[in-house]
């Protein structure tokens, strides 16, 4: 059987020459553009406004979702973590996090991911794939029907974060096109700059990403002042070292726009990367570099069998008054849905501890 095209990764032009090819007038293509991003529906029949003849004649040569909601998680934080599948059985991991000025969804790029990072749990299920960009927008299509109701509109618009599952940088074309697509005015309109993407550091698409510009914020994870270090957290840096990385941050950094956030984020790991010394080193790597970006401290969530722990809260605190009385402005990221295996480094499909809070396909808030 022929393939069905995915309809969710497609701009709104592409739709409409997709059912010109099929006959039909340009309108139609609209049409169906609005009803996938804008009105978030996820079947042909419930577009109830198109003929039922070319309803019908869409479902053989095309497909309007393709993930399925395998089971949902919801923190005592109000964070709810969903696990989908794909069409072919792969897991996809997205994260909803409601906050207090606008919520924010953490979508996955990849199913897996195949970079080594020793303290990230996702490490574990090895790449199984790179996600379509129509997989990628299906996500947040999802995460918003479930948060506020379907096609209801976010009443405080949207933050996506690229943080989930995956390294983004190494399923870039289909990324910008999803941020493409989800930027449509007459779709999702989740605009470049309410978007962060994180890499782990893939350095000729740094220098890419400087090259776009209508791109996402972006954000580097560091981990370690020393490539000694870095090697053994994230093996990536065996092919792209600090020096390698911080050159082309420098390049990126040159191109930003006013407004736009460019962040390093450093994972805090007890005893491993935390002491007074790190953080001078820390400093010290980003001044040489005359980078101005701010950077992230993330504590460590836990992730058995990792056998990592989180720094303590006054390390943590050490850590940042180092780097901000060298000039370096630092945040401490606040976790969210840990008990639910939802915060950074926790996403590898898990299903198993979490019966008690797992509750299958049901309807969210907001319904
Ligand atoms: N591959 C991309 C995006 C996914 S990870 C990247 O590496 O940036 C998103 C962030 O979570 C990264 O900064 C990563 O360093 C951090 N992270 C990974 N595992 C973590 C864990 N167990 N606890 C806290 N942060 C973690």
């Amino acid at each position: 059987m022929k393939e069905r095209v995915e309809l969710t990764g497609l701009s709104q032009p592409e739709i409409v020459s997709f059912v010109e090819g099929l006959g039909e007038p340009a309108y139609r293509g609209r049409q169906i553009f609005a009803a996938i991003q804008h009105r978030r529906l996820r079947s042909f029949d419930e577009m109830t406004d198109l003929p039922k003849e070319l309803r019908s004649r869409l479902n053989e040569a095309a497909r309007a979702s393709s993930l399925k909601i395998e089971s949902r998680y919801i923190s005592s934080d109000g964070t709810r973590r969903y696990l989908m599948k794909t069409n072919d059985g792969l897991p996809v991991e997205t994260v909803f996090i409601p906050e207090e000025h606008r919520d924010t969804i953490c979508f996955s790029s990849q199913s897996g991911c195949p970079l080594q990072c020793t303290f990230c749990l996702t490490a574990q299920l090895g790449l199984l794939r790179s996600l379509t960009p129509g997989e990628i927008v299906e996500q947040i299509l999802i995460a918003l029907n479930d948060a506020y109701g379907d096609g209801v509109k976010p009443p405080r618009g949207t933050n996506l974060v690229g943080m989930g599952a995956g390294e983004p940088f190494l399923n870039f074309d289909s990324l910008l096109k999803a941020l493409r697509i989800m930027a449509d005015q007459s779709g999702l309109y989740i605009v470049p700059n309410r978007v962060t993407i994180s890499t782990a550091g893939i350095v000729p698409r740094i220098l890419d990403l400087a090259k776009v510009s209508d791109r996402p914020h972006l954000a580097i994870s560091l981990a370690a002042p020393t490539d000694v270090l870095r090697n053994e957290l994230m093996p990536i840096n065996k092919r792209w070292p600090l020096e390698e990385l911080l050159k082309a941050c420098r390049a990126f950094e040159q191109t930003l726009k006013p407004g736009e956030r460019f962040t390093f984020e450093y994972v805090m790991l007890a005893g491993v990367n935390d002491s007074e010394e790190q953080a001078r080193q820390l400093a010290n790597l980003l001044n040489r570099h005359s980078l101005r970006a701010k950077v992230n401290l993330i504590p460590h969530n836990p992730a058995e069998p990792l056998p990592y722990r989180p720094s303590p809260d006054d390390t943590v605190t050490q850590f940042k008054n180092i780097l901000e009385s060298k000039g370096i402005h630092t945040y401490v990221r606040r976790p969210r849905g840990r008990d639910i295996f939802a915060a950074c480094g926790q996403l590898a499909a898990r299903q198993e501890t979490l019966n008690a809070c797992k509750e299958l396909n049901t309807v969210g808030v907001g319904n």
